[in-house]
C-alpha cells in the first residue's frame, strides 16, 4: 500500500504514470474527447505547450484553471501567455506526460461521472466546486485546487 498522496515526491513521474493507470479505468462507453495532442517544445529546463489555449478550449475550461492543475500535478511553476496561447512550465516533461495529466483533469473535472458526457461546466462557489452536467443535469462536488 502506498501512503498518503500528499507526501510523495511529485517529480517522480513513474509514480505519476502508475497513478494514471490506477485511477482511470478502461472505459468502453462514454463520449470520446478528441483532445489535440500537446505540441511540446523543450527549452533548457522549461517545457512550452504551444497549443495550450486550443486544448483548454476543447476542454471548455479557462486556460488559467487548466494551467493551475498542470502546475500542481507536475510540481511546476506555470505561466500562461494569453497573447500567444502558450503555456510555459518550469519542468522538463514529455508530451505523453502532459497528455496523461490532462486525462486525469478530464476524468475529475470535465467528464460527467453519471452519464460520461463532456458537456459539463464547473461552478465554483468559494470552497465548493460543482461539476455540472449539461446533458443529464447531474451535479457532482469535486475537489477544489
Ligand atoms: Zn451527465
Amino acid at each position: 500500500m502506498s501512503g498518503s498522496e500528499e507526501s510523495h515526491d511529485l517529480t517522480d513521474y513513474e509514480w505519476l504514470l502508475s497513478r494514471v493507470y490506477e485511477k482511470i479505468p478502461p472505459r468502453g462507453s462514454g463520449v470520446t474527447l478528441d483532445l489535440p495532442e500537446p505540441q511540446i517544445i523543450r527549452v533548457g529546463t522549461q517545457t512550452i505547450i504551444k497549443n495550450f489555449r486550443e486544448i483548454s478550449q476543447r476542454l471548455k475550461r479557462e486556460p488559467e484553471l487548466v494551467s493551475r492543475y498542470l502546475a500542481k500535478e507536475l510540481a511546476s511553476a506555470s505561466s500562461y501567455d494569453s497573447g500567444s496561447g502558450q503555456l510555459t512550465l518550469s519542468v522538463k516533461v514529455s508530451g505523453k506526460i502532459v497528455r496523461q495529466v490532462l486525462d486525469m483533469f478530464v476524468k475529475d473535472y470535465v467528464r460527467c461521472p453519471t452519464c460520461g458526457s463532456i458537456d459539463t461546466h464547473l461552478e465554483r462557489k468559494g470552497k465548493v466546486w460543482l461539476l455540472v452536467c449539461e446533458a443529464c443535469g447531474a451535479e457532482q462536488s469535486v475537489k477544489p485546487f
